[in-house]
């Protein structure tokens, strides 16, 4: 008999709980990735920038199985579709995963689930990919929140009263099932194509998180972390990450407690996937412009910090938190756009795209989310420039036509957009 262990969005052998957990069990353990077609056949770009992330992670995790006398057998195929095989080729203990929330995961897992009971074969799933979960954190009436600083305060409460342990799966690999397993997959066999954007590495620099809050908000300056990657693909543990930041920056656990706080809300109100988290905000009439959406698509607008901000993502798959605030603000009050058009946008280009994340910063902008900025409060992207990039240091960066006559004029005027999205809201809204 075999247990199967398999990874998901928790791309790492060392302190990983489902693993953990696996691997102190009686049986040997095969760990298991699946390329998921699902997923895969629904991507645009053949040379998408995640999907070479995770096959270096993956050739990495294979590398250090075999050291240890195993391999990681990799499927390029259904999820349900990887399991009929695998329960035709093995004697299946048990299944071990680490819980994923996105309503995707959560669907796919209870077919697998249902696909094993058949066979009387046991589905473990373990918490790993955040501290607390959905329902771990609520009101005193046993409510999920929906504003964020109290959800925080009671976060960092509750975090007060544990100990985070450090499961140490990487001691336990010689319980790994010794066969030696199929080459994996290239990038061509699974119909991509390297990427030329350049892949963050996991390592964060103490100093970098103790100037964090003083540098965060400036795109010049290399302030932030860039681990949101790896976050979202677990190559790194979040437990050792709050750790590290409770040490040493309030600020950076504050933007950690931001990402379980969004994957909160997705899984207690999955509506927000495509309708407003406020109901009433669904009644906007958004204008949907599709030259101007282009235009901003392109970095072509005529708003430097914008323009700089929309290169930078195509460019690189990353855009700075303060920029992403500022074009998204853009899109939806400037140009009227509907969020959930700038939403997919980001989805399709940004390496560390999260659902949840992602989700909530669109709709926090379009002032439809949780937190949500009153509508009435505009970004102006000329202040905003002025308050972060005051040597335009950043957008020259990615704008370097920027004072010639190449540069193109505003396509809309700041003063005349600005009145149209409060007169525009403040009608749907009555
Ligand atoms: P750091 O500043 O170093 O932060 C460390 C980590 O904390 C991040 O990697 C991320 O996991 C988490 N984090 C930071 N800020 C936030 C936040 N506001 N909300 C939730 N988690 C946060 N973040 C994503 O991870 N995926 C997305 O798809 C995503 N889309 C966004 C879309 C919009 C419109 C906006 C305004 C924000 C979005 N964010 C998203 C949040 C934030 O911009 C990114 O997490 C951050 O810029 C990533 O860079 P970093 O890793 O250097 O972050």
């Amino acid at each position: 008999k075999v247990n199967v262990f398999w990874h998901r969005r928790d791309l790492r052998y060392i302190d990983n709980v489902g693993l953990y957990y696996a691997l102190d069990s009686e049986e040997p353990v095969l760990p298991v990735f699946i390329f998921d077609k699902n997923i895969l056949n629904e991507l645009d770009d053949p040379a998408d920038a995640r999907v070479t992330f995770i096959h270096d992670q993956i050739a990495q995790l294979d590398e250090a199985y075999r050291r240890s006398g195993g391999g990681l057998r990799v499927f390029y195929d259904t999820p349900k579709a990887a399991f009929e095989q695998l329960m035709e080729e093995y004697d299946l203990a048990g299944v071990y995963t680490n819980r994923d929330y996105e309503p995707y995961a959560r669907q796919r897992d209870q077919e697998i689930k249902e696909l094993l009971a058949s066979q009387e074969i046991p589905f473990y799933s373990f918490k790993d990919q955040v501290v607390f979960e959905q329902g771990e954190i609520l009101t005193d009436q046993e409510e999920p929140y929906k504003v964020f600083t109290p959800y925080k305060n009671k976060w960092l409460a509750k975090l007060a009263g544990i100990q985070l342990d450090h499961y140490n799966s990487e001691q336990k690999l010689a319980a790994l099932y010794a066969e030696k397993q199929p080459a994996i997959p290239s990038l061509k066999d699974i119909g991509f194509s390297r990427t030329d954007i350049e892949l963050p590495n996991a390592e964060v620099r103490d100093e970098l998180l103790a100037n964090y809050a003083s540098d965060r908000d400036y795109p010049a300056k290399e302030g932030t972390s860039r681990l949101g990657v790896h976050l979202r693909f677990g190559t790194i543990s979040i437990r050792e990450l709050v750790l590290r930041a409770q040490s040493i920056s309030d600020t950076f656990l504050n933007e950690l407690i931001w990402r379980e706080f969004y994957m909160m809300i997705l899984a207690h109100y999955p509506h927000v996937v495509d309708r407003a988290f406020k109901p009433k905000y669904d009644q906007i009439p958004w204008i949907n412009d599709e030259e101007q959406f282009e235009k901003w698509c392109q970095g072509k607008t005529g708003y430097p910090i914008v323009d700089a901000g929309m290169r930078e993502l195509n460019a690189t798959g990353y855009m700075h938190n303060r920029i992403r605030m500022v074009v998204a603000s853009f899109l939806t009050k400037h140009l009227l756009i509907d969020w959930r058009w700038g939403e997919r946008y980001f989805a399709a280009k940004l390496l560390d795209f999260e659902l949840s994340s992602n989700n909530g910063g669109w709709q926090w902008a379009a002032g439809t989310g949780t937190d949500a900025q009153p509508y009435f409060r505009v970004f102006n992207p000329y202040s905003q420039q002025e308050k972060f990039d005051k040597e335009l240091r950043y957008i020259r960066k990615w704008v370097p036509e920027l004072e010639t006559s190449r540069y193109p004029d505003p396509i809309v005027d700041h003063k005349a957009a600005r009145q149209r999205a409060i007169d525009t809201y403040k009608k749907a809204l009555g």
